[in-house]
């Protein structure tokens, strides 16, 4: 029997670290090939490529990283690819995997995983994630379902999933729908079929500065003022419940929204923004008069990408309402 070719790019993360005494901890070291050959069995379920892209904590992956990873995952499902792993630290699967999302066009299934322990802890499932991830994705049942996160057995769609524990192995959540599927004995068993996916983004263009700011008690929206006049292009508020900022903090939103879109997400970690619950000064009907646009279901890190990524891509502050809009027409 002819076993489908997975392609398997390390980017950095836990799953890749060793111990270095000068440093003080681990820090990222083996590659990709040292990790395909940790797992037991990997050779019996596909054909791997392996090739290290970057060795980096995953705080210090950025945007341009995923782009060229991006096209690296594209050129080996062009080549033949059945489907393609990526492994990354996991602090920053949340918007990593959402980004690429956001641009990821094949049928072919694109896999972020990674892992809670480093390789010499007892009980490290880096091996166990990566033959999870690889196993997802020689599986015909990915197809057509975008990127996905496959963490502890579990898969998660790149738009819903979360970070939500520092270190338990069980650190993802997908909180609002639950996880897509599951690996059991070799096999990825989806719950649902494969649901609409909005359309990609345009490519990008140009870097653009995009900031994300939490609000808090007390919060007068100074430091909003400051990331206005540093120039950014863009700005992300993680705002109180379904998306609300203090008096004074809606009595600055006309101004700044004068010279970049403002989206507010909240920072409670689940559920929407509303659009029509509550009509006091700093409430989302109070935001939206004065130019600010609701998140909606996106966390405040998975908006900040798709801000960044509609900007980068060339469409104007004026039409950032109407595309957001546009792009969650197909949200499911
Ligand atoms: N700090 C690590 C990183 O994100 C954590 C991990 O990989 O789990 O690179």
């Amino acid at each position: 029997m002819t076993l489908p070719r997975i392609a398997i790019a390390s980017l950095g993360g836990t799953i890749s670290m060793t111990p270095d005494a000068a440093a003080g901890g681990v820090v990222p070291r083996l590659s990709a090939e040292q990790l395909a050959a940790s797992v037991p069995g990997l050779s019996e379920v596909a054909n791997i490529s392996a090739e290290s892209l970057f060795q980096l904590p995953s705080a210090s992956l950025s945007f341009p990283n995923l782009l060229a990873a991006l096209a690296w995952a594209e050129r080996q499902v062009d080549a033949g690819a059945a489907g393609v792993v990526l492994t990354q630290g996991t602090d920053s699967i949340e918007e990593s995997a959402f980004f690429l999302d956001l641009y990821w066009q094949r049928e072919a299934p694109l896999i972020v995983t990674g892992a809670m322990r480093a390789p010499q802890s007892a009980g490290a499932e880096g091996p166990a994630n990566l033959l999870s991830a690889v196993l997802a994705a020689r599986s015909k049942d990915s197809r057509g379902r975008g990127v996905m996160v496959v963490m502890n057995d579990t898969i998660h769609a790149a738009r819903w999933v979360r970070k939500r524990h520092t270190l338990t192995v069980q650190a993802f959540e997908s909180p609002e729908t639950g996880p897509l599927g599951v690996i059991v004995e070799g096999i990825a068993h989806y719950f649902h079929p494969a649901g609409t996916r909005p359309p990609a983004l345009p490519p990008v263009s140009g870097d653009v500065r995009v900031a994300l700011l939490e609000t808090y008690m007390g919060d007068d929206g100074q430091i909003a003022e400051l990331v206005r006049a540093a120039g950014y292009q863009g700005l992300v508020i993680g705002g109180f419940g379904a998306g609300h900022l203090s008096f004074g903090f809606a009595e600055r939103m006309e101004a700044l929204c004068a010279d970049m879109p403002v989206i507010i997400a909240t920072r409670t970690g689940a559920g929407p923004t509303t659009s029509a619950t509550y009509g006091y000064i700093g409430s989302e009907v109070d935001l939206a008069r004065r130019g600010a646009i609701m998140a909606g279901w996106l966390c405040p890190r998975k908006a900040r990408a798709l801000l960044w990524g509609m900007l980068a891509g060339g469409i104007g502050r004026c039409d950032i309402a109407r595309a957001w809009k546009d792009w969650h027409q197909n949200l499911r």
